[in-house]
């Protein structure tokens, strides 16, 4: 878990100002969902969240730290896309474990870590799986996988489930409540769904034209107490 703390984050595409002057103080493992309309500045705020996007001025701290003080890779930053890209020509062990891999960790953790995340995905028997031998809702679990295995300190997700059917995007809602709930992990989360956001949200941050409008609880609120 970690803090973010967003001070003051403005972002300028040329003479276009994408993000003006936003503050924003997401809580150790709070979930917080951005929503509003198109070109509203949903995808350049989680990208400079993530450090993948410089703020023309302003910061972005996890914890203490500004994001972009750190290599990438010890960040403690996991992302989930709308257009997931898992490897073709890897089973579902090697494209989770991908970043494991990477980091060197041994044999034993990394099947334990695997083994973990692919049952809070439920995914548990189909570790040999090939992505082509998937379906969507199946390959957007093992992206999610593949980023929880890293027990990241702050998990970011763009629009994960937009690419799913209606039916999938309600069961994935329970699964990420559910990941939630396990996982002692900080969320920034964008979409554009009403349900998601009422239903997944500790906060829903409503932007419009580059500003913070609001930012409260959902009305309605299904969380356990
Ligand atoms: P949202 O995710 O809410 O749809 P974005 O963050 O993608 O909004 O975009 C916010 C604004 O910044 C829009 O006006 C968009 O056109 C502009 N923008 C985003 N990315 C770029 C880019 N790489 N170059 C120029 N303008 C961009
Ligand atoms: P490559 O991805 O290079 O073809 P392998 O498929 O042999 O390599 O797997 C790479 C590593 O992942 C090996 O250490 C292998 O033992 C491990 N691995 C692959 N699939 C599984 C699985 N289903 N359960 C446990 N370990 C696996």
């Amino acid at each position: 878990m970690a803090t973010i703390t967003l001070q003051d984050i403005r972002k300028k595409y040329g003479s276009d100002v994408a993000i003006e002057g936003i503050n924003l103080d997401i809580r150790d493992g709070e979930f917080v969902t951005l929503v509003g309309p198109s070109g509203c500045g949903k995808s350049t705020t989680i990208e400079m969240i993530a450090g993948l996007t410089k703020p023309t001025s302003g910061t972005v701290s996890i914890g203490e730290r500004d994001v972009t003080a750190l290599p990438p890779k010890d960040r403690g930053i996991a992302m989930v896309f709308q257009n997931i890209a898992l490897f073709p020509h890897k089973n579902v062990y090697d494209n989770i474990s991908f970043g494991l891999q990477l980091r060197n960790f041994d044999k034993a953790e990394m099947d334990r870590r695997v083994e973990d995340a692919a049952n809070t995905v439920q995914l548990s028997g189909m570790l040999d799986r090939m992505p082509s031998e998937m379906s969507g809702g199946q390959r957007q679990r093992v992206a999610i996988a593949r980023a929880i295995v890293r027990e990241p300190d702050v998990f970011l997700m763009d629009e994960p489930l937009a690419n799913l059917d209606a039916e999938l995007r309600v069961h994935m809602r329970t699964q990420l409540q559910r990941i939630h709930n396990k996982l002692d992990t900080t969320i920034v989360y964008v979409t554009h769904d009403q349900a998601q956001a009422m239903t997944m949200s500790d906060r829903i941050a409503v932007l419009n034209d580059g500003e913070l409008q609001q930012i409260d609880p959902p009305l309605v609120c299904y969380h356990e107490p």
